[in-house]
């Protein structure tokens, strides 16, 4: 009988464009698929809720998946240190294949696994299975790492061809040695359970995403250059995200996909919104890049001038702000779909970002850390490289003196008002002309939307004007201590 295979899950939770699967049923014997929950090892952070919830459906998604061909997913739950010899000792699996992982503990982690297992006489291979490419590949023409956006999407867009399809197999052949039982684990929320608004948004899983897609392929891609900065438009950007960071699709096929449909011509793809899409994929890229390369990206500031920022320290105004409670409708609306859905619209997220590292100058990692623990997309590289650039720390960094004004980006971007009518209810009834700054409406107006400031909804948290100086003050304070 030939010995098993080890197929490790981990971020890649898919049965289709999965080189580890593939190069597993390449070879002879059954196979083991794992999926071991860690717990965050020292100088690593836990997930965070909203991913727990994500995680338990779709390792449902896939064990269902895998169970409609014949086979069994494995849950283990430990240190993969001592699960992986184990279950080979169980088992008598001779190999074990997994896709990579780019977070410089996990790479440590791995690299001393591998060596083990392979001191055990066991056979490791691994792959990539979810960047389009790997952040030691793609070399300025000094063979240095892209610190700018543009140029490395110029190279990824001219060299990068998507690899063929690995379809899903049709049958799987499994080993089965004992496992966990999925609801034992607990990651769906109780008491509380928060999760409630997730269900009706989100269908977590490869089907969920593959359908995502699909939909945004037929009514969304042709108009994503215009509509991409509209939270009020739901099929503006593609919610791909939860999908990828889940590994439930790969960028791969995103991005084969894309260009077939621009190729093939059926769909009347607009080329230029097809290409602005691609390239937000690309950040994602781009964002591992950073990571690969600054590994405490998630709480050092990549532009070390900024560690002379003087933050506030105000656990009030960080209350109000993670709750939708600054008295700023875009900034509330985005904080309670965040809190609802699990997910916040980018244009947003730069908002609310914004907001709170200018307006509030409280410190980017506490922002960082709320969003890591609630968004249903929490990616390491993505979270971290996207906070420093919105506080202006980041590689390639939105300037800090670029403060957005609260007011007018709900006003341009919020143009029905539908987003912030839906998350703040409380205000439905003001005229828009209003609606981005209800102090600034008179009595009558207030009373005959039913708003009735600091009781209904809040005075604004600090005064836009006074929030925007402090900040640029605090900067030139900062730039005047480096060059002095
Ligand atoms: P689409 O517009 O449809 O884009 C397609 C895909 O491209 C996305 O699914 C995502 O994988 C990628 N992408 C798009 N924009 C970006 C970007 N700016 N940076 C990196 N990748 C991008 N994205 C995450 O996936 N996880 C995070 O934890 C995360 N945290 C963020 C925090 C802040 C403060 C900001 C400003 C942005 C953050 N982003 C994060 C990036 C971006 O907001 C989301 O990827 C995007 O809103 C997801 O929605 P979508 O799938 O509809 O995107």
């Amino acid at each position: 009988m030939p010995s098993p295979t080890i197929v490790w899950f981990r971020r890649d939770l898919r049965l289709a464009d999965n080189p580890a699967l593939s190069a597993a049923l390449e070879l002879e014997g059954p196979l083991i698929l794992l999926y071991i929950l860690e717990e965050a090892a020292d100088g690593e952070r836990a997930m965070g809720g909203a991913q727990a919830w994500w995680l338990d459906k779709s390792l449902q998604a896939l064990a269902k998946s895998i169970a409609s061909r014949g086979g069994t997913l494995t849950l283990r739950r430990g240190p993969p240190e001592s699960i992986l010899p184990q279950v080979t000792r169980e088992t008598g699996a001779r190999t074990v294949v997994w896709n990579r992982r780019y977070g410089a503990t996990e790479r440590e982690a791995d690299a001393n696994l591998k060596a083990r297992l392979k001191d055990d006489g066991i056979a490791v291979e691994t792959f990539n299975g979810n960047l389009l490419t790997e952040p030691w590949t793609v070399k300025t023409g000094s063979g240095r790492y892209y610190k700018v956006f543009t140029p490395y999407w110029k190279t990824v867009r001219a060299n990068f061809t998507a690899p063929a399809p690995r379809p899903a197999p049709e049958r799987l052949n499994t080993v089965e040695p004992s496992g966990d039982d999925l609801g034992a684990w607990g990651l769906h929320p109780i008491d509380p359970d928060w999760s409630i608004g997730f269900e009706p948004v989100w269908t977590p899983g490869e089907d969920g995403a593959l359908d995502r897609l699909e939909a945004f392929l037929s009514s969304g891609l042709s108009a994503y250059a215009e509509h991409r900065n509209r939270p009020d438009i739901d099929t503006g950007t593609s919610r791909l995200s939860p999908h990828l960071a889940h590994g439930e699709i790969a960028p791969a096929t995103i991005w084969r996909t894309v260009r077939q449909a621009m190729q093939d011509g059926r769909r009347n793809i607009d080329e230029e919104s097809a290409w602005v899409f691609l390239s937000e994929v690309v950040w994602r890229e781009f964002s591992y890049v950073l990571l690969f390369h600054n590994p405490d990206l998630a709480t050092q500031n990549y532009n070390p001038g900024f560690d002379a920022m003087p933050w506030r320290d105000s656990d009030d105004d960080y209350e109000r702000w993670c709750h939708g409670q600054t008295g700023y409708p875009i900034v509330d609306a985005g904080m309670r779909q965040l809190w609802q859905t699990g997910w916040m619209h980018n244009r947003v997220r730069m908002i609310v970002a914004s907001f709170l590292t200018k307006h509030l100058l409280l410190p980017w990692q506490k922002g960082e850390a709320w969003f890591w623990d609630t968004l249903v997309d929490a990616d390491p590289a993505s979270n971290a490289a996207s906070w420093q650039w919105t506080a202006g720390s980041g590689a390639d960094a939105a300037p800090y003196f670029r403060v957005f004004n609260p007011i007018t980006q709900g006003e341009k971007f919020d143009e029905t008002g539908d987003y912030v009518r839906t998350y703040c209810p409380e205000l439905k009834n003001l005229p828009r002309k209003v609606l981005y700054a209800p102090w600034t409406a008179d009595k009558a107006t207030l009373a005959a939307a039913g708003v009735e400031l600091g009781k209904t909804y809040p005075f604004p948290i600090v005064e836009h004007k006074h929030g925007r100086e402090r900040a640029l003050a605090a900067y030139d304070d900062v730039k005047a201590r480096k060059t002095t």
